[in-house]
C-alpha cells in the first residue's frame, strides 16, 4: 500500500499523565536541541510530500505545547501539494488555540478524552480538567474544521460504563466519536492488559443501548477505522481495534518522532534519523533518496518483523 499519511510528533512534553501512556516521571524530558526545529520539520514534511505522503497529522507528546505551534501549523500548510493537515490533541488548551489554527489553516482535529467526567478524568490523567477539554471541543466545533473526532480508548471498570454516552454525542452533535482498543505497548500499558474492552463488546453496549448501527464506508481520512452512524446520527462511531484487528495491510502511515526518527511502523525500531541528514545540510535529492529507501522497507513489513519491543506513544507521537 502506498504511503500517504505522515504522523510528526512535535514534543515529548505532555500536560497530562495517562494511565497507560508514559508517567511525567520518565527520565526527564528531551533536550530543546534534540527536537527537530520548525524549518527542520518543514523541510522534512516537503521531502515526504514529494515522495507521496498526502495527509499530514500533528502530534505528540501533547502537540500544542509546543511553542509558537500556529506558525508551525502555516509551514506545514503551506508546503505544496499537501491536501490536508490534522492535529490530535488532549484538548486541555484547545479552546484558546482553536481559531487561530484553523485561520493558519489546519484542516481537521482529533481530540483525545476518555471520559466525560471530572472525577473518571482525574484518575486516567492525572489531572483535573475535563472542563476545559469540553471547553476546547466546543470552541473546535465553532472555528469550522472540516472535521472534529473524539479518540477514547476504553477500559473495563475504568471507563466502559460511559461508552452510549460516547456514543449519545454524535446525536447530539456533529463529532464523529471513535473507541479505540487499549494497545499494550509499555509498562504502564502492559499493568492494565486485563482492562482491555474489546471492539465487539463496545459495539454491543452501543446497540443494546440506542439501537442498531449501520456500517458506512470510511473516507481516506478514517484510517483503520471501521464506521457506523446511529440512526439520525450527526457524526459516525468508529472502532480501531488494534488488538482484534490484523490491519497492517491497510496501513498507509509512517511516524517522524520530534527528534527526526522516521518509523515505518509504530512497532518498528528506532533506525532512520532523519535529523542527521537534514543538520549535515543534505540536498533534498538526498533527502527524497532517503525517504524512498523508507516507504520500501514498509511496503516489505511484515507483522512478525524485527520490533522495538517497547513503544512510548507519548515520543513516537501516538
Ligand atoms: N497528547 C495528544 C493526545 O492526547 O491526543 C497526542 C498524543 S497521545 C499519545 C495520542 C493518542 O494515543 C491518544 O488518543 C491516546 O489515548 C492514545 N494512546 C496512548 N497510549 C495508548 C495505548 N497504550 N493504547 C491505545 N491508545 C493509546
Amino acid at each position: 500500500m502506498a504511503v500517504e499519511y505522515l504522523r510528526i510528533s512535535l514534543t515529548d512534553r505532555c500536560n497530562l499523565n495517562c494511565v497507560y501512556c508514559t508517567p511525567l516521571e520518565k527520565n526527564g524530558y528531551l533536550k530543546h536541541d534534540d527536537l527537530l526545529r520548525h524549518e527542520e520539520i518543514t523541510r522534512a514534511a516537503a521531502a515526504f510530500v514529494r515522495a507521496g505522503v498526502k495527509k499530514i497529522r500533528l502530534t505528540g507528546g501533547e502537540p500544542l505545547l509546543r511553542k509558537n505551534v500556529t506558525e508551525l501549523v502555516r509551514l506545514v500548510k503551506a508546503v505544496p501539494g499537501l491536501e490536508e493537515l490534522a492535529l490530535t490533541t488532549n484538548g486541555l488548551l484547545l479552546g484558546g488555540l482553536a481559531e487561530e489554527l484553523r485561520a493558519a489553516g489546519l484542516d481537521r482535529v482529533n481530540v483525545s478524552v476518555d471520559t466525560l467526567n471530572d472525577e473518571t478524568f482525574k484518575k486516567i490523567t492525572g489531572a483535573s480538567g475535563y472542563a476545559k477539554v469540553w471547553q476546547g471541543i466546543e470552541k473546535a466545533l465553532a472555528a469550522g474544521f472540516k472535521k472534529v473526532k473524539l479518540n477514547t480508548v476504553i477500559m473495563r471498570g475504568i471507563n466502559d460504563g460511559e461508552i452510549a454516552d460516547f456514543a449519545r454525542l454524535t446525536l447530539a452533535f456533529p463529532l464523529d466519536v471513535r473507541f479505540i482498543e487499549l494497545y499494550s505497548t509499555n509498562t504502564r500499558s502492559y499493568k492494565l492488559s486485563n482492562t482491555l474492552f474489546t471492539t465487539a463488546e463496545t459495539k454491543k453496549r452501543i446497540t443494546e443501548t440506542l439501537g442498531p448501527l449501520a456500517e458506512v464506508p470510511a473516507d481516506r481520512g478514517d484510517g483503520p477505522a471501521r464506521l457506523y452512524l446511529l440512526r439520525g446520527a450527526k457524526g459516525k462511531i468508529g472502532f480501531i481495534s488494534g488488538r482484534s484487528d490484523y490491519f497492517c495491510g491497510s496501513c498507509d502511515r509512517v511516524r517522524l518522532d520530534c527528534t527526526g526518527k522516521v518509523y515505518p511502523c509504530l512497532f518498528s525500531p528506532a533506525t532512520h534519523d532523519l535529523r542527521g541528514l537534514l543538520r549535515a545540510g543534505a540536498p533534498d535529492e538526498a533527502l527524497d533518496d532517503y525517504i524512498k529507501k523508507i516507504f520500501l522497507v514498509k511496503s516489505n513489513y511484515k507483522k512478525d518483523s524485527p520490533t522495538a519491543g517497547h513503544i512510548e506513544m507519548s515520543s513516537i507521537g501516538g
